[in-house]
């Protein structure tokens, strides 16, 4: 900050009763500010005269006690040139030469140090790049001020950015988790058709159990009765054979009657193979043809996408066409109208 430019803000920030800087400001409704302390004593000088009220100490109008403001926009202003005070005192320490006892007004730039005029003509600095120690302190001040702000300003950025990943981690976080969610509820409904279906299978199965057994059963029964008349008939016929005589003719002819009429019937076995065998889908390979089916319908949709732009473009293109060809015309009867103006005028 400019040395005087300090000075005028510092006479504004003095309180005119100690000509300190303000300290605690309370302001007064006529604009003028002291400290707490300073108008608080004023205050507690007698007012007989002025019923109640007290007086300005600067301009002399009159207020009441319960009208001083407090004032934190000037505390603040205080605070801010006692830190620019602080930190110039600072910059003007230890300004006399141990070896001269004159102030350090210059800076010696080979040495990087400041030293006072009697170092100058000394050999030690001779032939040495000089300049005034306000120049310097100044660039340096300048220099400090400038890369504190483009620290702050990174700074703020970098705070921005990081703000901005964690928002972008939490999105990313949800959709996985949303993601998930869908992937769970799908398999969840995969497996829920698959055990569907597994009880399907063995409800038919055991249909299919229940229906060959008992045709094999029926046809068995059936076989072991005709097995059970043949071996009869066979027992008969043998018996003929062996002991027939004249006088049993008549059973002989009974039984090769019987035996004649006697057809033997097979029952059908119902097929071996099974009326609908299962077969175990290829359950990765309906996956992997799912997820090249989705991979191009996803393909399909940007293609969609494209070709509507595409014609959208296309239409919009047409549109201003045909509105330039209007405005090609109106400009062509425009000229046909200038092309009418008489001669005489076209100087103008
Ligand atoms: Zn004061
Ligand atoms: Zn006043
Ligand atoms: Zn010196
Ligand atoms: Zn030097």
């Amino acid at each position: 900050m400019d040395f005087s430019a300090q000075m005028n803000i510092q006479k504004e920030l003095t309180c005119p009763l100690c000509l300190d800087l303000l300290t605690e400001p309370l302001s007064l409704n006529c604009g003028h500010s002291f400290c707490q302390a300073c108008i608080t004593a004023n205050n507690k000088e007698p007012v007989f005269a002025l019923g109640g009220e007290h007086q300005c100490p600067v301009c002399q109008s009159r207020y009441q006690p319960y009208n001083l403001r407090p004032n934190p926009q000037l505390a603040n202003i205080v605070k801010k040139l006692r830190e620019v005070n602080t930190s110039s005192h600072q910059w003007q320490g230890g300004n006399v030469c141990e070896h001269h006892g004159e102030s350090r007004l210059i800076f010696c730039k080979e040495d990087g140090k400041a030293i006072c005029k009697l170092c100058v003509l000394s050999l030690e600095h001779q032939g040495h790049q000089t300049f005034p120690i306000e120049e310097v302190v100044k660039e340096c001040q300048e220099k400090l001020q400038e890369t504190l702000k483009k620290l702050t300003d990174e700074e703020q950025e970098a705070e921005k950015l990081e703000a901005n990943i964690s928002e972008e981690r939490a999105t990313w976080k949800h959709r996985m988790h949303t993601e998930r969610q869908k992937i769970l509820k799908g398999f969840d409904e995969m497996r829920g058709a698959l055990d569907r279906e597994e009880r399907k299978e063995l409800q038919k199965l055991e249909e299919d159990e229940v229906n060959v057994l008992d045709n094999l059963a029926a046809a068995k029964d059936q076989v072991a009765q005709q097995r059970q008349y043949m071996s009869e008939l066979i027992s008969d016929l043998q018996h003929q054979i062996r002991e027939s005589t004249l006088d049993t003719l008549q059973d002989v002819i009974n039984v090769i009657r019987r035996s004649e009429s006697w057809t033997w019937k097979k029952p059908k076995i119902v097929s071996t193979k099974l009326k609908s065998a299962f077969q175990a889908p290829d359950l990765s390979r309906i996956l992997q043809e799912f997820k090249e089916l989705t991979e191009v319908q996803s393909y399909w949709g940007k293609m969609l996408q494209c070709l509507q732009i595409t014609m959208f473009l296309s239409l919009f293109r047409s549109v201003v066409t045909i509105r330039s060809h209007d405005l090609s015309f109106m400009c062509l009867s425009q000229t046909r109208i200038h092309t009418r103006v008489p001669k005489c005028s076209t100087h103008l």
